[in-house]
Parts: C-alpha cells; structure tokens; sequence
C-alpha cells in the first residue's frame, strides 16, 4: 500500500456551472509538494463529469462518477450511466453501495454486479459500506458490515483497484461522528473481515460529517487511509481547510 492520503469530494446533487469558479485554489494546492500524497478525487453530479474532467486535466486531480449502471456498457436503460460512459468522460472512479442508494432499494447483489462491471472497464471503485443506526443499536453493526462485503465482493478476482469507505449511516449528513474508540475499533474490524474476504489488504476510508473542525480528531484515529467528505467538499475553502489540516 502506499502512503497517499485520499480525500473524496462527493458533490451529490448539488452543483452548476458556477461551482467550476471555485476550484482554482484546489487546483494549485493539488500542484505544491507538500500535499503530494494527498489524493484529490472529486465526484460532481454527472451533469458536470466533463466540466471536472477540463478543469483538472493536467492536474494530480481525478473525476469519478457518483455511481453507474450494472450493464457494461450501452442498453435501453433510461436515465442511466455505464462504466463505460464514464471511462469515456476521463473518469477514473466510481462510488458504490453508497448508503444514499442502498436506502432506494439498491441490493447487496445490485452493488455486487456494479463493482464487477465497473472493474471490468477500468474504473476503480469506492465501495461503501455501514451499518445503519437501528442496525447499531439491535448491535448487529458487525454482521450488516460482513454481509456487505461478503455479497458486495461474491466472485471478484482482483482487488487492486478498490478501497473501502467506511460510512456509518447515522454519521452522515447529521453532524453526529462516531467515538475515536469505536471508530478505531471498527476500522480495525473492517481490515479484518476484508483480509478475510479477499485475502489483500485494502485502504479504508472513514465518511461521514466530515468538516474542517473534526479533522484534527479523525486524522488521528489509527487506520484509515482518506475520508469521503460530502456536504463540506462543496465549499472549496473548507474543503482545502481539510486537507491542510490532515497533512500539515
Ligand atoms: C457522503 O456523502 O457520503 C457523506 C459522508 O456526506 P457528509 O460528509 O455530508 O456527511
């Protein structure tokens, strides 16, 4: 494993052209030595992949897609995107299982075909994973993370090209973090169960409300590799805030 430290920009459905003005700061953070292991990848709302995909080209910063289709590459799927749309917008990743989607009824095995054919077309994938608050408190936060990997990985072959992001479900988008100690324990956990699994040792990331303020916390906590961040990537300052803090 490298010693890169991901920060994953997941824009959700917010955004408009407009947005673009407010990434030259990151675009010349991504330029300077010191944050050369930082790696920048953001996820815009499809709407703006090749606007993205323009403004970072010849920078250290990727584009991935929020999610995509089962399907490889073309079929009669209205509204959908494939991997194969992507790869040929200048995405490098995709985002899956991300609890935003399971909640309308994505499945373990939905997830399981995406990761499959996303691999398939060269995409790398930021497979999500957690449990949700009524799953914490039955306490079954170990066997909802288990089933989620065992069915989201049934039958890959090659992991090299997928990192975990840890979200517990209640964390995100409420303010609300998880205790150091339990974080830590259940990253530990995770690097367990996914060495079991797949035999390789995968970065795992933590996501949810993650700000400019509980950064000098989390950055601490043992494990973990990156964050999602999603509603504070939004604000370019806050975001920059973040990865200057991490890597200081
Ligand atoms: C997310 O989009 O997965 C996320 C963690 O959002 P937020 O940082 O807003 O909680």
């Amino acid at each position: 494993m490298t010693n890169n430290i991901y920060f994953i920009a997941n824009w959700k459905m917010y955004g408009s052209t407009l947005s673009l003005n407010s990434l030259k700061k990151l675009k010349n953070l991504s330029k300077s030595k010191k944050y050369n292991n930082a790696k920048i990848i953001y996820f815009p709302p499809f709407t703006l992949i090749q606007n993205f995909v323009d403004k970072f080209k010849n920078t250290k910063i990727s584009v991935g897609g929020q999610n995509c289709h089962e399907v490889e590459d073309y079929g009669s799927f209205t509204g959908s995107i494939s991997p194969k749309m992507l790869k040929d917008l200048g995405c490098k990743y995709v985002i899956l299982g991300h609890s935003e989607n399971r909640i309308t009824g994505e499945t373990d095995d939905d997830i399981n075909k995406k990761i499959h054919s996303a691999l398939n077309k060269n995409l790398k994938v930021i497979f999500c994973i957690g449990e949700t608050l009524k799953e914490k408190r039955k306490n079954i936060t170990f066997s909802v993370l288990r089933r989620q990997i065992n069915k989201g990985f049934k039958k890959i072959k090659n992991y090299k090209n997928i990192l975990i992001a840890y979200e517990p479900v209640w964390s995100i988008g409420t303010g609300v973090i998880p205790k150091d100690k339990e974080l830590e324990f259940n990253v530990s956990k995770i690097k367990k169960m996914i060495l079991k699994k797949t035999k390789s040792k995968l970065p795992v990331l933590y996501g949810g409300s993650v700000n400019n303020k509980n950064i000098s916390r989390l950055k601490n906590i043992r494990g973990i590799k990156g964050f999602l961040i999603g509603s504070a990537s939004q604000n370019s300052k806050k975001f920059i805030d973040i990865i200057k803090k991490t890597i200081n």
